[in-house]
């Protein structure tokens, strides 16, 4: 028997209270697919009897918006949502896609963007894009609202930069018109299974001449963090595509990376795939 106490407040102000009012002592609870696991398999200490803030009750976190230049993801957005959400099939269709993979229907249908995001994993399947749009995470306390790049809000596996009296309150994904994106993933079954290794991949679609003019790539499942291939980015930068060149990069991408061995696969594997999936993208996309 778990016992929690559960606070479910109707409107930011009132979550913002909370938080300000217990601060640490009281978690945020979207989904509850890593919460709520979490807190059966005593993966930190929890305490007797922990506080819970249910934000599932605030309509403004649960939306999408299109301005100019962005789209921006309420942090309640499920993943399901997300991958049928029309404006980010049309602007982030690479988003659409990794959510996809994530666990089974059930899942999708419960989980969060910003679960997953808090949640801070190295494998997390909404990442590796969200790390190639330098996305913006806002975040709110009673007082101020703050804006963060990404690959600065998660600090480390199961790490993020958040005050404990803030709450993300929006992700902006800034637009990036006539770019292809992708997202390649490796893991051991079709469904309810892990990433083994991943790759997010941003690229503005080369001119005639086959000539990558940008290219953004980033890595998951294969270091602590998700990662940007910046060394392999600035390989392909400006470049004509050509057989030799993919090759290049093959190489080049594995050294961008420290993975380990685990449960799910080894690191001499891993590295040797994110190679063989940028490779992959380079040969359909171009
Ligand atoms: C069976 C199973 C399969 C899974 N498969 C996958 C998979 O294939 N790929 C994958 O990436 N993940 C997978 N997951 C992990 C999980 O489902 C996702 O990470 C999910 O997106 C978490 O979202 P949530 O809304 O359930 O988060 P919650 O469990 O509610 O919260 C997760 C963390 O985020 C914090 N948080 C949530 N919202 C906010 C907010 N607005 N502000 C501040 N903090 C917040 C919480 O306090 C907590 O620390 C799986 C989980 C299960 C149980």
């Amino acid at each position: 028997m778990y016992k929690f106490n559960v606070h479910s407040p109707v409107s930011l102000e009132e979550a913002l209270e909370l938080k300000a009012t217990f601060g640490a002592n009281i978690h945020p609870l979207a989904g509850g697919t890593d919460v709520l696991v979490s807190i059966r398999n005593n993966r930190v200490d929890w305490g007797e009897q922990p506080s819970l803030l249910d934000l599932n009750k605030i309509q403004a976190l649960h939306f999408v918006r299109e301005t100019p230049d962005t789209i921006e993801i309420g942090p309640l957005m499920t993943h399901s949502e997300i991958s049928n959400h029309p404006l980010i099939q049309s602007h982030i269709p690479a988003l659409a896609k990794a959510v996809s993979y994530i666990g089974s229907p059930q899942i999708r249908n419960t989980g969060t963007i910003a679960g997953n995001m808090c949640h801070a994993s190295p494998a997390a399947d909404s990442l590796p894009i969200l790390y190639c749009r330098n996305a913006i995470i806002e975040i709110q306390t009673q007082d101020q609202t703050t804006t963060v790049p990404i690959e600065e809000f998660i600090t480390g596996p199961g790490f993020i930069g958040l005050d404990s009296s803030g709450i993300v309150t929006k992700i902006s994904v800034p637009k990036l018109p006539n770019f292809v994106g992708d997202y390649l993933t490796l893991r051991q079954r079709q469904a309810l299974s892990c990433n083994v290794v991943s790759v997010g991949v941003e690229m503005l679609q080369p001119n005639k001449g086959n000539e990558i003019e940008e290219i953004r790539i980033a890595l998951g499942a294969v270091s602590p963090t998700v990662v940007r291939g910046k060394k392999t980015e600035n390989l392909l930068k400006n470049k004509i595509l050509t057989q030799k060149l993919i090759d290049e990069a093959h190489d080049l991408i594995q050294t961008e990376c420290v993975p380990i061995d685990d449960v799910r696969s080894n690191k001499n594997y891993r590295q040797a795939m994110t190679g063989v999936l940028l490779s992959r993208f380079l040969i359909n996309n171009v």
